[in-house]
């Protein structure tokens, strides 16, 4: 054993293909055991359920050294818990919570030598999913399924300082109410992709997207919570049934209120208060904390007091503590730090 011959730190985020996966097959009713497998292709029937009516879900967290050499994984049962309410909801069978974190682990174990060292920035993102796998061409839910879990090797994600982006109120819905905006879901994703395009041709970092109802409330970007900081030091996070339920923005919300003394409010944030706020941020596994310096509605600029700079102080508080209790240099809630 010895870590891989990478070039951590410059690392992107992209696909790296480690040595192994573990494969855990849902036949009969039951999931077998599952192995680590070196097989890191999938044959499926062309019928297979996940292939015509998109019966898949996912999760994603990351393996890291801590300060002292250990590797750990964050707070990977919230992440087992989230991935059996998005296969409740599109009728899959749970993949327990307890075998999860254990299938994790032995993943990570496996590939022990792709996790960066300590001080690099660099992570090992861990992918589990779910998939209907048998033939499905009448619309129900698959008879058989696969859950997964590869890991690749991610770099950093800000290289040379967190830099502010720029995001704009988007015209296209990312989730209906009372649909599946709450699941982590591909679907969620895949209608995803023609407004992050068209943003980016725009010349936009992000979406930030409304309430599909009503249009005057903000929920998320595509694939992150919103964070706001009040002039008075509040922390504001938008709150809704269409929103996922980010395991980092509940671990700020808790690092706010529990470690820096902060005032939290999980209310219905406003379009129209947007000017009021000091600071933005997005919040996610892969950046933890990214900021906003300006959210741009329909030719409306609104640039955060923070700047286009550098992360509001606020803000990098919260991303410094969270990263602090994350890497062992700040002693952690019990159970949010998992050794593998
Ligand atoms: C995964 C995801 C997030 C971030 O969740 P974390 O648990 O913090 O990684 C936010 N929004 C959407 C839509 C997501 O899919």
């Amino acid at each position: 054993m010895g870590k891989k011959d990478i070039d951590w730190g410059n690392l992107g985020f992209g696909y790296i293909k480690t040595d192994y996966r573990f494969v855990s097959n849902y036949k009969d009713g039951r999931w077998d055991e599952g192995v680590i497998t070196g097989d890191s292709d999938i044959v499926l029937n062309e019928c297979a359920c996940v292939l015509q009516y998109a019966q898949t879900v996912f999760e994603g967290l990351k393996a890291y050294t801590t300060e002292d050499g250990r590797t750990v994984t964050f707070r990977p049962d919230l992440n087992g818990e989230r991935l059996e309410h998005s296969a409740e909801r599109l009728k899959m069978p749970v993949y327990p919570k307890e075998s999860f974190v254990e299938a994790v682990k032995k993943t990570v174990r496996a590939n022990e030598d792709f996790v960066p060292p300590y001080g690099s920035g660099a992570t090992l993102y861990i992918r589990p999913y779910m998939f209907g796998s048998d033939p499905i061409i009448g619309v129900k839910p698959a008879n058989e399924y696969q859950f997964r879990i590869f890991t690749t090797p991610v770099g950093p994600y800000f290289k040379g300082g967190a830099k502010p982006i720029t995001v704009r109120i988007s015209d296209f819905d990312r989730a209906a109410p009372h649909g599946t905006g709450h699941i982590k879901a591909g679907l969620n994703y895949a209608m995803s992709l023609y407004a992050i395009v068209d943003a980016h041709e725009k010349g936009f970092d992000e979406n930030m997207y409304l309430d599909a109802a009503s249009r005057t409330k903000l929920e998320e970007t595509g694939g992150a919570n919103i964070i706001f900081i009040t002039r008075d030091n509040k922390l504001v996070t938008p709150k809704s049934d269409s929103i996922l339920p980010s395991i980092t923005r509940r671990s700020l919300v808790y690092v706010a209120k529990e470690y820096l003394g902060m005032e939290v409010e999980e209310r219905e944030v406003y379009l129209s208060e947007l000017s009021d706020f000091a600071e933005c941020g997005l919040c996610g596994t892969a950046a933890v904390v990214s900021p906003v310096g300006k959210i741009v509605d329909h030719g409306r600029e609104i640039c955060l007091p923070a700047g286009m700079e550098s992360m509001g102080p606020v803000t990098k508080k919260l991303y410094d503590t969270l990263t602090g209790i994350q890497m062992g240099r700040i002693e952690a809630p019990k159970g949010w730090i998992v050794e593998i």
